[in-house]
């Protein structure tokens, strides 16, 4: 497999410059807190990158207007929380269990695996991903993953 150690920071980093011209480009901000300074985990960085990278996606195609995205990394316990949040158009109470589900988009040219996608890869990392939304507010995904030592 591809598993290294490696800091989250780092992972997050990287998406965030990935996507910043865009996210200029397109009017919006992006902000990062980073709690989480130095915090190692036990990752296929490649699969973490997909997961960061398709909630993100969502969220730059939540917000029709001027948004925010903000990423706050914390540590809580043994494990290291990342919130991926959005000022965009949220999801219905209706729609909120059904987003994981394969081939599920409400996007004319949506494919619907992203979420899917993302919840195997927080899967196989032995992490949660969890979600709460306000619609015209904004939407909240919050993935919990277990932390490692460098030592380990
Ligand atoms: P796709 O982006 O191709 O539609 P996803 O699996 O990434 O597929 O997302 C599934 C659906 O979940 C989206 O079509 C959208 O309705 C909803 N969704 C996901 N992320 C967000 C978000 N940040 N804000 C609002 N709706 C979202
Ligand atoms: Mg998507």
């Amino acid at each position: 497999t591809h598993y290294k150690i490696q800091t989250i920071e780092s992972c997050i980093s990287r998406v965030i410059s990935l996507l910043d011209s865009e996210i200029t480009r397109l009017g919006h901000q992006i902000g990062f807190k980073d709690e989480g300074h130095g915090v190692c985990m036990f990752m296929d960085q490649d699969k973490m990158l997909q997961l960061l990278l398709n909630l993100v996606k969502n969220a730059l195609e939540a917000m029709p207007e001027q948004g925010t995205v903000y990423i706050h990394l914390y540590l809580q316990n043994n494990n290291a929380v990342i919130e991926v949040t959005d000022t965009g158009k949220g999801i219905p109470e209706s729609e909120l269990d059904q987003i994981f589900i394969p081939f599920y988009t409400t996007k004319e040219s949506g494919t619907g695996l992203g979420l899917s996608i993302c919840h195997k890869i927080v899967q196989d990392h032995e992490g949660t991903i969890e979600v709460e939304s306000v619609p015209n507010m904004g939407t909240k995904f919050t993935i919990t993953l277990p932390t490692a030592t460098a030592a380990e």
